[in-house]
């Protein structure tokens, strides 16, 4: 068994390309077969520069890999012609003809249908699995492959993810692209598996953001604090206070919130401040999970007031739990800040 991914080079890897991709994966992988890449460059006025690298990017975000490839058509230009000039007609203008459909155009370029048949066969592919888009092509293509003395590969074509408007996803909008997903901060675990969950849909199926995001709830939960900070790119201590954080933009904000010292404002409680001052002192530089707790009991055994605490170090009234603040500070900022209030 023998698939291949077929983007063109038109921009980033939109989300439906991806389900395409994933869905590919997972043909290859369940039937021990192979997954070929392919970049569909016939036409260079559509090739967008750095297109291939970002979908290949994007690929590998996702997870995706793939066992042969990349391969460009561009650079099979002239197999593709010998190829059409083995069952097409040369037209007056210098085209190459099959039937009603043009195989290699007067300026010499071979056309998508053509191109992608050839590569098809030479390549091996067994199954073409690709959007219901591309279903119309499927004929012509089949005819093609027939006409060059071949068996054409079997054609699965799987619905189209959609907007709410039940066209296709608008390629403005940011949760449309693997790109922009990333830039909203979903972890690549969410995604793949929100397409794992489509599978080859029948029909087209409405983009379910909700979804998505509670997979990256999910996917993000799964993650160790030590894996979580690092994957929002902050400093390790910052772990235990993006808990709450819904997704990597989230986790972020919350990060750079607490990196911020807050407008020092008098305190209502400063008996409470300096006590803490005094615990914090006494421990270390940096306070483990277990050691920021017990600061944290210790000021509630005395009858401190926890919120004028809060208030101190962060300026809000909520956030992320205490000992994970206090964790995240380094003792001389929250000392600083403790000061500021008190
Ligand atoms: N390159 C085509 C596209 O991105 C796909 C071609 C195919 O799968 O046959 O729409």
């Amino acid at each position: 068994m023998r698939v291949r991914f077929a983007p063109s080079p038109t921009g980033s890897l939109h989300l439906g390309g991806a389900l395409t991709a994933v869905a590919n994966r997972r043909f290859a992988d369940e039937r021990d077969g192979a997954l070929v890449l392919r970049i569909d460059d016939t036409d260079p006025a559509r090739v967008e520069p750095g297109s291939e690298d970002e979908i290949l990017d994007d690929l590998a975000w996702l997870g995706v890999s793939w066992d042969e490839g990349p391969f460009r058509q561009s650079e099979r230009a002239e197999r593709h012609r010998e190829a059409a000039e083995e069952i097409g007609v040369p037209d007056d203008e210098g085209a190459v003809r099959f039937g009603r459909a043009t195989l290699v155009r007067p300026d010499g370029r071979p056309t998508y249908p053509l191109a992608s048949v050839v590569d098809d066969l030479d390549l091996g592919i067994t199954h073409v699995i690709r959007g219901q888009d591309l279903l119309p092509s499927t004929p012509l293509q089949e005819e093609i492959a027939r006409a060059l003395g071949a068996e054409p590969p079997e054609y699965v074509h799987h619905g189209l993810l959609v907007g709410d408007d039940g066209r296709k996803l608008s390629k403005r909008a940011r949760a449309a692209s693997v790109r922009g997903l990333r830039e909203l901060g979903l972890p690549p675990e969410a995604v793949r598996a929100y397409l794992e969950e489509l599978g080859l849909p029948r029909g087209d199926v409405h983009f379910d953001e909700g979804r998505l995001r509670r997979l990256a709830v999910e996917a993000l939960g799964a993650l160790s604090d030590g894996e979580l900070a690092a994957r929002a790119g902050v400093d390790v201590r910052l772990g235990p206070a993006l808990r709450g954080a819904r997704d990597l933009a989230e986790a972020r904000e919350i990060a750079a919130r607490l990196e911020t010292p807050p407008q020092p404002a008098s305190s209502h409680s400063p008996e409470t401040l300096a006590r803490f001052a005094e615990l914090r002192q006494a421990a270390g530089e940096e306070l483990a999970p277990d050691e920021a707790k017990a600061v944290v009991r210790e000021l509630k055994a005395v009858g401190g007031d926890l919120r004028a605490l809060r208030l101190a170090l962060t300026g809000a009234e909520r956030g992320p739990e205490l000992w994970a603040v206090l964790v995240a500070l380094p003792r001389d900022e929250a000392l600083r800040r403790a000061e500021a209030a008190g």
